[in-house]
């Protein structure tokens, strides 16, 4: 069995999308809140459960303008379409595949998650609009039927995988499905069950607790890890754990860190948690003409210095506005910390 970062394990190759997802590199397409299954389980949030609306990373849809643009400020190389299910808005989804693959071409990786037991009429227009790996989420509901639609996406040619949440003491059923789906050539992905806030109280009923300090549920882990050595022995068998942590801290930092590498102005840092900084200044006066007079005054590289019209002020590296703080009592100047994303959130604000 080979470990990866924060506890995640894997047995044989893994899945192309999982490997980019690692990376950092998947932009995160939520295609739409609806979903069927109703499992007691489910991590949405209030703000996505059952609401169509569609998220790209963490930015709500408006136009497919903004799904690129997210896409090309990450330096994405691929896409994890999600939801709710997204088979469920089948159209949409259809459309967002075609979107990705003709502007970013074949070679962009698109993977998908469903619970829906699709007919071959789906599948193959899932595979014409250029999907390249269909996960399904075995639920109580689809548990029995969704084997069929298993055999026919790979029939058609997908790389096919089975995602579900590793239940404390299951290991008899992970290892049944790890042994079923790789006898018809997909994979199995692990996830460490989790508390969120939408299902805490659903699983606290059923019995489950807290593992030490994080959100995941105790023995989820145990499980999982135990399911695998009795799998490892097995020829052809593929399953990837995947801990509650990395998808927490290392999924998000991994996409976080690529995002800002790509996107980071000549003054600002990004730092170990891809996060980035700067130097920040407030004025009451006309912002461009603040911009060329502190660059002809105190001659300051012109690309090190701009003006943020979203934001109403002055951007520059953290040393040069500490500088100027010295000098022009009658201007405000902070050190800030925000998130690469499109919303832009401050994490940090120090008044200098
Ligand atoms: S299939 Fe997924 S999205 Fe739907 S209810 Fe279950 S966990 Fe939630």
């Amino acid at each position: 069995m080979h470990t990866t970062r924060e506890g995640n394990a894997y047995i044989g190759r893994l899945a192309r999308g999982c490997e980019l997802c690692m990376q950092g590199a998947k932009l995160v397409l939520f295609v739409t809140g609806l979903c069927r299954e109703g499992c007691y389980y489910c991590p949405l949030s209030e703000k996505r459960r059952g609401k169509d609306v569609a998220w790209v990373n963490e930015r709500l849809v408006k136009s497919d303008a903004e799904v690129i643009a997210e896409a090309l400020r990450m330096r994405a190389e691929g896409a994890g379409i999600t939801g709710g299910d997204p088979a469920l808005k089948l159209k949409r989804t259809l459309h967002y595949i075609q979107l990705l693959k003709a502007k970013f071409g074949e070679e962009f990786h698109i993977h998908m998650y469903t619970a829906t037991c699709l007919d071959e009429g789906e599948l193959q227009k899932l595979k014409s609009a250029g999907l390249d790996e269909l996960r399904f989420h075995i639920t109580q509901k689809n548990r029995t039927q969704v084997w069929e639609s298993i055999r026919r996406a790979k029939r058609i040619g997908l790389e096919v995988g089975v995602e579900i949440p590793a239940f404390p003491d299951r290991e008899e059923e992970i290892v049944e499905i790890a042994t079923r789906v790789a006898s018809l050539g997909g994979f199995l992905n692990l996830n460490e069950l989790e508390f969120s806030d939408t299902n805490a109280q659903a699983l606290r009923s059923r019995g489950f607790s807290l593992r030490g300090d994080s959100y995941a549920v105790a023995g989820s882990r145990e499980a999982a890890l135990k399911a695998m050595e009795r799998l490892e022995k097995l020829a052809d068998v593929r399953v990837h754990f995947c801990t509650s942590r990395y998808k927490d801290a290392g999924q998000l930092r991994q996409r976080l860190l690529r995002t800002a590498l790509a996107s980071a102005k000549p003054y600002e840092e990004v730092t170990e948690e891809g996060l980035l900084l700067k130097g920040v200044v407030y004025a009451d006066e006309d912002l461009e003409r603040l911009r060329m007079r502190l660059v002809r005054e105190f001659d300051i590289p012109p690309h090190l210095i701009a003006v943020d019209k979203e934001k109403q002020r002055l951007e520059t590296t953290q040393q040069i506005a500490r500088e100027l703080a010295k000098y022009l009592k009658e201007l405000r100047f902070y050190i800030v910390e925000e998130y690469p994303t499109a919303d832009r959130l401050e994490t940090e604000v120090v008044p200098l």
